[in-house]
Protein backbone atom coordinates (compact mmCIF):
# COMPACT_ATOMS: atom_id res chain seq x y z
CA UNK A 1 0.00 0.00 0.00
CA UNK A 2 2.92 2.78 0.86
CA UNK A 3 4.32 1.56 -2.32
CA UNK A 4 1.34 1.86 -4.49
CA UNK A 5 1.34 5.73 -2.42
CA UNK A 6 4.96 6.83 -3.02
CA UNK A 7 3.92 6.10 -6.86
CA UNK A 8 0.94 8.41 -6.49
CA UNK A 9 3.00 10.84 -5.18
CA UNK A 10 5.55 10.73 -7.61
CA UNK A 11 3.40 10.81 -10.47
CA UNK A 12 1.36 14.09 -9.14
CA UNK A 13 4.62 15.94 -9.08
CA UNK A 14 6.79 14.38 -12.20
CA UNK A 15 4.43 12.24 -13.78
CA UNK A 16 3.74 8.77 -14.63
CA UNK A 17 6.99 7.76 -16.28
CA UNK A 18 8.85 8.56 -13.26
CA UNK A 19 6.73 6.13 -10.88
CA UNK A 20 9.95 3.72 -11.13
CA UNK A 21 11.75 5.71 -9.05
CA UNK A 22 10.04 4.77 -6.01
CA UNK A 23 11.74 0.93 -6.22
CA UNK A 24 14.87 2.04 -6.26
CA UNK A 25 13.83 5.06 -3.55
CA UNK A 26 11.86 3.35 -1.04
CA UNK A 27 15.09 2.14 1.31
CA UNK A 28 16.34 2.61 4.48
CA UNK A 29 20.08 3.25 3.00
CA UNK A 30 20.63 5.88 0.54
CA UNK A 31 21.60 5.32 -2.94
CA UNK A 32 23.54 6.13 -5.44
CA UNK A 33 21.91 8.40 -8.36
CA UNK A 34 24.38 6.35 -10.93
CA UNK A 35 22.49 3.04 -9.80
CA UNK A 36 19.39 5.12 -10.08
CA UNK A 37 20.02 6.39 -13.37
CA UNK A 38 21.73 2.65 -14.67
CA UNK A 39 18.86 0.90 -13.36
CA UNK A 40 16.03 3.08 -15.04
CA UNK A 41 18.03 3.28 -18.46
CA UNK A 42 18.34 7.03 -17.85
CA UNK A 43 21.24 9.52 -18.16
CA UNK A 44 22.45 11.29 -15.18
CA UNK A 45 21.09 13.88 -16.02
CA UNK A 46 17.46 13.16 -16.49
CA UNK A 47 17.43 11.19 -13.41
CA UNK A 48 18.64 14.40 -11.47
CA UNK A 49 16.09 16.15 -12.63
CA UNK A 50 13.28 14.02 -11.47
CA UNK A 51 14.85 14.05 -7.86
CA UNK A 52 15.31 17.20 -8.03
CA UNK A 53 11.52 18.03 -8.87
CA UNK A 54 10.74 15.59 -5.92
CA UNK A 55 13.30 17.69 -3.75
CA UNK A 56 11.59 20.89 -4.09
CA UNK A 57 8.74 19.89 -2.23
CA UNK A 58 11.15 18.14 0.66
CA UNK A 59 10.37 14.69 -0.53
CA UNK A 60 13.16 13.30 -1.36
CA UNK A 61 16.63 13.26 0.97
CA UNK A 62 20.54 12.79 -0.08
CA UNK A 63 23.76 12.53 1.20
CA UNK A 64 27.23 13.29 -0.87
CA UNK A 65 29.94 11.49 -0.17
CA UNK A 66 33.37 12.78 -2.27
CA UNK A 67 35.48 10.88 -4.38
CA UNK A 68 38.76 10.89 -3.15
CA UNK A 69 40.56 10.07 -6.59
CA UNK A 70 38.28 12.02 -9.21
CA UNK A 71 37.25 14.73 -6.41
CA UNK A 72 33.69 15.24 -7.43
CA UNK A 73 30.82 14.35 -5.47
CA UNK A 74 28.20 11.64 -5.79
CA UNK A 75 24.80 11.88 -4.35
CA UNK A 76 22.86 9.74 -2.52
CA UNK A 77 19.08 9.64 -2.47
CA UNK A 78 16.20 8.30 -0.86
CA UNK A 79 12.61 8.69 -0.22
CA UNK A 80 10.57 10.43 2.68
CA UNK A 81 8.00 8.13 3.37
CA UNK A 82 6.43 10.16 5.91
CA UNK A 83 6.18 13.39 4.56
CA UNK A 84 5.35 11.83 1.03
CA UNK A 85 2.39 10.64 2.79
CA UNK A 86 1.52 13.81 4.36
CA UNK A 87 2.02 15.41 0.95
CA UNK A 88 -0.56 12.96 -0.92
CA UNK A 89 -2.99 14.01 2.17
CA UNK A 90 -3.01 16.99 1.36
CA UNK A 91 -3.47 16.66 -2.16
CA UNK A 92 -6.38 14.76 -1.39
CA UNK A 93 -8.01 16.93 0.72
CA UNK A 94 -7.61 19.50 -1.63
CA UNK A 95 -9.20 17.73 -4.44
CA UNK A 96 -12.12 16.78 -2.11
CA UNK A 97 -12.82 20.04 -1.14
CA UNK A 98 -12.84 21.41 -5.13
CA UNK A 99 -15.39 18.30 -5.62
CA UNK A 100 -17.35 19.48 -2.91
CA UNK A 101 -17.93 23.18 -3.83
CA UNK A 102 -18.70 21.55 -7.44
CA UNK A 103 -21.21 19.51 -5.97
CA UNK A 104 -22.73 22.48 -4.13
CA UNK A 105 -22.88 24.44 -6.96
CA UNK A 106 -24.45 21.57 -9.19
CA UNK A 107 -26.98 21.27 -6.36
CA UNK A 108 -28.20 25.34 -5.77
CA UNK A 109 -27.45 26.78 -9.53
CA UNK A 110 -28.52 26.47 -12.59
CA UNK A 111 -26.70 24.91 -15.61
CA UNK A 112 -27.71 24.99 -19.39
CA UNK A 113 -26.36 22.94 -22.37
CA UNK A 114 -26.87 23.25 -26.16
CA UNK A 115 -27.66 19.41 -26.93
CA UNK A 116 -25.91 19.38 -29.95
CA UNK A 117 -22.35 20.40 -29.31
CA UNK A 118 -22.53 19.50 -25.77
CA UNK A 119 -21.36 22.68 -24.51
CA UNK A 120 -22.35 23.39 -20.94
CA UNK A 121 -22.82 27.03 -19.02
CA UNK A 122 -23.84 28.62 -15.79
CA UNK A 123 -26.75 30.60 -15.61
CA UNK A 124 -24.99 33.86 -15.52
CA UNK A 125 -22.91 32.91 -18.80
CA UNK A 126 -25.90 31.62 -20.40
CA UNK A 127 -27.37 34.86 -20.00
CA UNK A 128 -24.93 37.01 -21.30
CA UNK A 129 -25.52 34.89 -24.34
CA UNK A 130 -29.10 35.13 -24.34
CA UNK A 131 -29.60 31.74 -23.96
CA UNK A 132 -28.44 30.82 -27.63
CA UNK A 133 -25.50 28.56 -28.18
CA UNK A 134 -22.15 30.64 -29.87
CA UNK A 135 -21.29 27.72 -32.39
CA UNK A 136 -24.46 26.55 -33.73
CA UNK A 137 -27.23 29.06 -32.85
CA UNK A 138 -29.45 26.39 -31.16
CA UNK A 139 -31.47 27.54 -28.00
CA UNK A 140 -30.01 26.23 -24.30
CA UNK A 141 -31.77 23.91 -22.16
CA UNK A 142 -31.47 23.40 -18.69
CA UNK A 143 -29.14 21.14 -17.73
CA UNK A 144 -30.47 18.07 -15.91
CA UNK A 145 -27.67 17.61 -13.52
CA UNK A 146 -28.75 14.54 -11.73
CA UNK A 147 -26.59 12.48 -13.63
CA UNK A 148 -23.24 14.41 -13.22
CA UNK A 149 -24.37 14.61 -9.21
CA UNK A 150 -24.06 11.41 -8.75
CA UNK A 151 -20.63 10.88 -10.35
CA UNK A 152 -19.57 13.92 -8.14
CA UNK A 153 -20.55 12.24 -5.14
CA UNK A 154 -19.12 8.66 -6.32
CA UNK A 155 -15.85 10.54 -6.97
CA UNK A 156 -15.85 12.31 -3.72
CA UNK A 157 -16.54 9.32 -1.85
CA UNK A 158 -13.85 7.27 -3.56
CA UNK A 159 -11.11 10.28 -2.79
CA UNK A 160 -12.40 10.22 0.63
CA UNK A 161 -11.62 6.09 0.72
CA UNK A 162 -8.41 6.92 -0.16
CA UNK A 163 -8.05 9.75 1.98
CA UNK A 164 -8.75 6.87 5.26
CA UNK A 165 -6.09 4.55 3.63
CA UNK A 166 -3.31 7.32 3.57
CA UNK A 167 -4.07 8.61 7.33
CA UNK A 168 -3.74 4.84 8.11
CA UNK A 169 -0.71 4.67 6.66
CA UNK A 170 0.64 7.51 7.97
CA UNK A 171 0.00 6.42 11.26
CA UNK A 172 2.12 2.98 10.41
CA UNK A 173 4.73 5.09 9.31
CA UNK A 174 4.81 7.53 12.19
CA UNK A 175 5.09 4.93 14.74
CA UNK A 176 8.15 3.68 12.80
CA UNK A 177 9.47 7.17 13.05
CA UNK A 178 8.91 6.91 16.57
CA UNK A 179 10.43 3.52 17.54
CA UNK A 180 13.80 5.05 15.32
CA UNK A 181 13.29 8.15 17.37
CA UNK A 182 13.23 6.05 20.50
CA UNK A 183 15.83 3.92 19.98
CA UNK A 184 18.12 6.66 18.91
CA UNK A 185 17.42 8.34 22.73
CA UNK A 186 17.65 5.61 24.17
CA UNK A 187 21.28 5.15 22.87
CA UNK A 188 22.17 8.68 23.58
CA UNK A 189 21.16 8.24 27.10
CA UNK A 190 22.96 4.77 27.49
CA UNK A 191 26.07 6.85 25.86
CA UNK A 192 25.57 9.58 28.23
CA UNK A 193 25.33 6.89 31.95
CA UNK A 194 28.40 5.31 30.27
CA UNK A 195 30.17 8.15 29.87
CA UNK A 196 29.43 9.28 33.94
CA UNK A 197 29.96 6.40 34.94
CA UNK A 198 33.69 6.18 33.33
CA UNK A 199 33.81 9.75 34.98
CA UNK A 200 33.07 8.71 38.39
CA UNK A 201 35.67 5.45 38.11
CA UNK A 202 38.46 8.12 37.09
CA UNK A 203 37.43 9.85 40.04
CA UNK A 204 37.56 7.11 42.13
CA UNK A 205 40.80 6.12 40.51
CA UNK A 206 42.34 9.29 41.47
CA UNK A 207 40.85 9.58 44.75
CA UNK A 208 42.41 5.70 45.54
CA UNK A 209 45.92 7.13 44.19
CA UNK A 210 45.67 10.22 46.15
CA UNK A 211 44.80 8.02 49.44
CA UNK A 212 47.80 5.83 48.62
CA UNK A 213 50.50 8.67 48.31
CA UNK A 214 48.50 9.83 51.58
CA UNK A 215 49.26 6.48 52.97
CA UNK A 216 52.34 6.19 51.66
CA UNK A 217 53.39 9.61 53.39
CA UNK A 218 51.90 8.77 56.88
CA UNK A 219 54.11 5.70 56.43
CA UNK A 220 57.12 7.97 56.24
CA UNK A 221 56.21 10.31 59.30
CA UNK A 222 55.82 7.01 61.14
CA UNK A 223 59.61 6.14 60.09
CA UNK A 224 60.84 9.31 60.07
CA UNK A 225 59.21 9.63 63.63
CA UNK A 226 60.80 6.26 64.80
CA UNK A 227 64.23 6.96 63.03
CA UNK A 228 64.36 9.88 65.43
CA UNK A 229 63.00 8.00 68.26
CA UNK A 230 66.24 5.51 68.12
CA UNK A 231 68.66 8.03 67.55
CA UNK A 232 67.24 9.88 70.55
CA UNK A 233 67.60 6.09 72.71
CA UNK A 234 71.01 6.34 70.81
CA UNK A 235 71.72 9.37 72.22
CA UNK A 236 70.52 8.85 75.46
CA UNK A 237 71.88 5.39 75.77
CA UNK A 238 75.04 7.00 74.77
CA UNK A 239 75.00 10.20 76.78
CA UNK A 240 74.42 7.56 79.63
CA UNK A 241 77.17 5.48 78.84
CA UNK A 242 79.56 8.31 78.94
CA UNK A 243 78.39 9.60 81.88
CA UNK A 244 78.99 5.87 83.54
CA UNK A 245 82.02 6.28 82.04
CA UNK A 246 82.81 8.93 83.23
CA UNK A 247 81.54 8.32 87.05
CA UNK A 248 83.43 4.76 86.34
CA UNK A 249 87.09 6.78 85.52
CA UNK A 250 85.87 9.49 88.33
CA UNK A 251 85.75 6.46 90.63
CA UNK A 252 88.83 5.06 89.67
CA UNK A 253 90.84 8.08 89.54
CA UNK A 254 89.25 9.18 93.10
CA UNK A 255 90.04 5.80 94.51
CA UNK A 256 93.72 5.92 92.52
CA UNK A 257 93.67 9.57 94.52
CA UNK A 258 93.01 8.08 97.86
CA UNK A 259 95.13 5.17 97.67
CA UNK A 260 98.34 7.41 97.13
CA UNK A 261 97.19 9.25 100.39
CA UNK A 262 96.51 5.98 102.45
CA UNK A 263 100.33 5.18 100.76
ZN1 LIG B 1 -24.43 24.27 -30.15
Amino acid sequence: MLKKFLKEVVIIIVGKQAEDIVDLLDTKKYVNEFIISKKLDLTINQTRNILYKISDHGLVSSIRKKDKKKGWYTYFWKIEALKSLEFLKADLIKKINMMDSQINSRETKRFYICDGCHIEMSEENSLLYNFTCSECGSVFTLKDNTKTLKEMKRVVERLKGDLALVENEIEIESKKVNVVKQRAIKKEEKERDDKKKLAKEIRALARKKVNKNAGKKAVKKKVVKKKKAVKKIVKKSAKGLASKIKKVVKKVSNKKKSDKKRS
